[in-house]
């Protein structure tokens, strides 16, 4: 656990409980953090205040941006859209190719700024005509108490809401954010439990996660793996992440395939050449995902959206330029098929 240093919020947490007298622990993510007092949770928002779990950071940010909806990505989900944009510090994995690192890993809550009520992102999203506002960059759900009271209230005033997250969650803290979500895009960062152990935790509940917002949510849900040269990229190992996929989630849910650049831990690792991507889209493929998309890429190939039954262009992407001229209310414009995802604001 990391040690105190910094007093700021008073907000309590939730999903917690009393595991003897002064010591409490965290049941926001499968770590299970058992914190004594004046303990932080190993995220770094979550601090043991007098046997109470306070989250440490609630409402404060390290950053705010308008991006395009395609950048988080979401390539299925109000296209061509902007979304306001929040991070704030902290992560419950440690992944050593983190390429967020400097917040995640690093970010102190001396990096963050004041306090932003929920009703102030809402105004923000307005004024900067945002059709939907994003917790992303670094892991949001550790500061899952924020993100559920500015999802509520932009609900609220029809702004629809995003999360870009790991995955790593319970499932009873799963069951209460997501309902509140409109469009989630969730790593599945490898698909051998080795991968996740070498990042501080486990594959099965980043996998039960998938199956608890494709299944039990309304929720719109695209995955994204960074590929990592000689880490994540054998054949054997991208095909069963795709079979899997196809056979627990579906053939609709979009995979992107994401080029890692050595970053924190993995300066020494190369970037991922176009020729694994390209691999990594053409064995997903073979699976049976019908949507597979490339990024952090110059390649075009993986970059449009393709009708799934006569394979006409509907939504053409060009670095950040977005024309779904080939969608007609969410239907192919040729053929008349509904293509999977939320195309109206
Ligand atoms: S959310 Fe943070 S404090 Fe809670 S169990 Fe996970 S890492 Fe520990």
């Amino acid at each position: 656990m990391a040690d105190a240093t910094d007093h700021y919020s008073t907000h309590p947490a939730r999903h917690w409980c009393v595991v003897e007298a002064g010591r409490v622990q965290c049941k926001l993510c499968p770590r299970g953090c058992v914190l004594g007092d004046d303990q932080v949770g190993a995220c770094r928002n979550r601090r043991n205040v007098a046997g109470r779990l306070m989250a440490e950071t609630y409402g404060r940010t390290s950053g705010v941006a308008v991006d395009p909806m395609e950048k988080k990505p979401l390539y299925h989900f109000l296209p061509g859209s902007s979304v306001l944009s929040f991070g704030g510090i902290g992560c419950n994995l440690t992944c050593g190719f983190c390429q967020n690192w400097h917040l995640s890993a690093e970010g102190t809550p001396r990096d963050l700024g004041d306090e932003t009520s929920p009703a102030a992102v809402v105004r923000a999203a307005r004024r900067y005509g945002c059709a939907a506002v994003a917790f992303t960059y670094n892991e949001p759900t550790v500061s899952l108490e924020y993100v559920i009271d500015v999802a509520d209230a932009c609900r609220a005033a029809g702004i629809r809401t995003v999360v870009v997250s790991n995955g790593y969650i319970t499932r009873q803290a799963a069951e209460e954010l997501y309902p509140r979500i409109d469009a989630a895009n969730i790593d599945l960062k490898a698909f051998r439990p080795a991968f996740y152990a070498a990042c501080g935790g486990k594959l099965d509940p980043v996998l039960d996660t998938l199956q608890l917002i494709r299944h039990s949510m309304d929720t719109w849900l695209e995955i994204t793996t960074l590929v990592i040269p000689g880490h994540n990229d054998s054949d054997a190992e991208l095909r069963a992440s795709a079979a899997w996929v196809t056979q627990r989630l579906g053939p609709d849910v979009p995979l992107h395939f994401s080029a890692f650049h050595p970053a924190h831990r993995f300066m020494d690792t190369p970037p991922t050449p176009d020729s694994t991507l390209l691999r990594a889209r053409r064995l997903a493929m073979e699976a049976g995902v019908r949507h597979v998309y490339l990024g952090n890429t110059r390649l075009t190939e993986g970059a449009d959206t393709h009708c799934a039954g006569c394979g006409a262009l509907e939504i053409r992407r060009r670095g950040y330029q977005t024309d779904a001229s080939g969608l007609c209310r969410g239907r192919c414009s040729s053929c008349g098929a509904a293509c999977p995802g939320i195309f109206e604001a």
